[in-house]
């Protein structure tokens, strides 16, 4: 066992105004869900804090949209560079109130460096447009920082959810108040210590943890919020959706999903497990892109569901501090869920094949942990097909061509990530085409990069991250139709 470290000195504060400051609520315990210990209390705010921070970042917006591109960027790039030096810190911290491993802790936080750096140069890319115009006219298309945009994220990736929204927004010259998990607010705490330390000027970046309901509210009644981004579930993004149409605010959804993998006769299928492994216990399962309904074509049926219990029976679990491949779930309710999935899984037929129940003994004794595990024989008629599943939970589905593979794996409200794996390119590309997803893997699950849009359809989401598509979701287009007077 490698020596655990304890949680490094940190602020516990709001961020408002560039002041550091309390809520008015009781604070609230975060706690490490791989030893059930707490790590530290942190403030709590809520409508009235709220207002403040948006009350801040209104009067932020014209300093920063007006700033000199270049000192703008200058301080982004300096964001990036001072996140990369802190590196191990901010894993640390991401690992004790989230419990993935420290390798991929890591490895998120070099997400965070490519997408502050890749949003920085691509402030200086926001190009605008001129449309052919009848003489003595010009036709021209602006692009604007739409104001001030209020966030809200998730704990499952607690660093990268809330760069991917500020990165993009700040470098557009928005201005932000960021709310982030109930759960994971150290992460998002570490991170404004950096905005603090790069010069990032007060009122830009706002930080209000707290109340979800009373935040959530206080960005939907705001005309002043111009744009509510929102990862997390499709119950809470359906609901700030309704509540935003009073304001009629920009908004952006990314929401649940429930990844097809589809795997067909003529994959390699060593290559093909590993990848879906990989990808399936990154963050133990607790992932919007997962893999989580995986369509075997028949005739390999009996190799491929060999091969995945052994490489499945080669995960290890335990404290992200540790060398394992995955660390717990986030808390006891992530295990009922996964429990109830499971038990009408099994009522209905299913088999389990590895795993299938809790870790709750000896050194897993205090944690929320899992085994990893894989189940067959899933139908239509199983929660487990239909439900989102955030955890370590492999459900075989086996079909017999590729127009059923195609309706079973569109056969959900979801349509985030889709993966498709075979050497057959006329098949790729049909699946491909097919597949009601806003992402699709072909022989790969590389569907989130600084560069690519990210985003979901139907219940998955509105709008996307990353890339050029990413940053437009933080400007407004503006046409200006010149005329030049030709007579004095
Ligand atoms: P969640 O319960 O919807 O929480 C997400 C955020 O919303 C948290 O900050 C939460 O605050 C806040 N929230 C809860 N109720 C709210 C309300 N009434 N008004 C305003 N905000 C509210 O989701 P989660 O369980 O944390 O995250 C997992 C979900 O996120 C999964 O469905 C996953 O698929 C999705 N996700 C999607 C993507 C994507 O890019 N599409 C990426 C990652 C995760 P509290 O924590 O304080 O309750």
């Amino acid at each position: 066992m490698a020596t655990r470290q304890s949680l490094p000195e940190i602020q516990t504060k709001l961020f408002i105004d560039g002041q550091w400051v309390e809520g008015t609520m009781d604070k609230k315990a975060v706690i490490n869900p791989a030893t059930g210990e707490e790590l530290v209390q942190v403030s709590q705010g809520g409508k009235e804090e709220t207002n403040k921070a948006i009350e801040a970042a209104k009067k932020a917006f014209p300093v920063w949209s007006g700033m000199e591109l270049k000192e703008r960027v200058a301080i982004l790039h300096k964001v990036a560079d001072l996140i990369e030096e802190n590196a191990d810190r901010l894993a640390l911290i991401m690992t004790l109130e989230q419990g993935k491993p420290l390798k991929e802790a890591k490895g998120e936080i070099k997400t965070d460096v490519e997408n502050m750096h890749w949003n920085a140069e691509e402030a200086r890319r926001v190009y605008g447009e001129t449309i052919p115009a009848p003489n003595n006219h010009k036709f021209e298309v602006k692009k604007q920082p739409i104001g001030v945009v209020g966030a809200i994220t998730p704990w499952n990736f607690p660093s990268n959810m809330i760069i991917r929204k500020i990165s993009p927004a700040i470098s557009a010259g928005c201005t932000v108040v960021l709310k982030p998990a109930g759960n994971t607010p150290l992460s998002a705490i570490a991170i404004f210590e950096l905005f603090e330390k790069a010069g990032l000027p007060k009122g830009v970046a706002n930080l209000v943890m707290g109340s979800a309901s009373e935040i959530g509210e206080a960005f939907a009644e705001s005309s002043d919020v111009r744009k509510l981004t929102f990862t997390g579930s499709t119950e809470v993004g359906q609901l700030l959706y309704e509540q935003s149409g009073q304001t009629l605010k920009k908004i952006s959804l990314e929401l649940g999903g429930h990844a097809p993998f589809i795997v067909f006769k003529d994959a390699p299928i060593q290559q093909t497990i590993d990848a879906l492994v990989a990808m399936k216990f990154r963050n133990n399962g607790q992932a919007c892109t997962a893999p989580n309904r995986i369509f075997v074509e028949e005739p390999i049926k009996k190799e491929f569901t060999e091969k995945l219990v052994k490489a499945v029976g080669e995960v290890t679990v335990g404290n992200g501090q540790d060398d394992v491949t995955v660390g717990p779930l986030i808390n006891e309710e992530a295990r009922e869920t996964i429990d109830a999935q499971i038990t009408d899984a099994k009522e209905k037929g299913a088999e389990v094949l590895i795993g299938g129940g809790r870790l709750d003994e000896g050194e897993y004794k205090d944690g929320f942990f899992y085994q990893p595990t894989v189940i067959d024989g899933v139908t239509t008629e199983m929660d487990i097909f239909y439900e989102e599943t955030f955890g370590p939970v492999i459900p075989l589905i086996f079909f017999n061509d590729e127009d059923q593979a195609i309706q079973l794996a569109n056969d959900s409200h979801f349509g985030l990530a889709s993966y498709v794996f075979t050497k057959d390119l006329r098949l790729a590309e049909k699946v491909s085409t097919e597949l009601e997803y806003g992402l699709v893997g072909v022989n790969n699950t590389g569907v989130s990069q600084s560069e690519t849009p990210f985003g979901g359809v139907k219940y998955s989401g509105l709008g996307r991250e990353n890339g050029k598509h990413g940053i437009e979701e933080f400007q407004e287009v503006k046409f200006v139709h010149t005329t030049y007077f030709t007579e004095n």
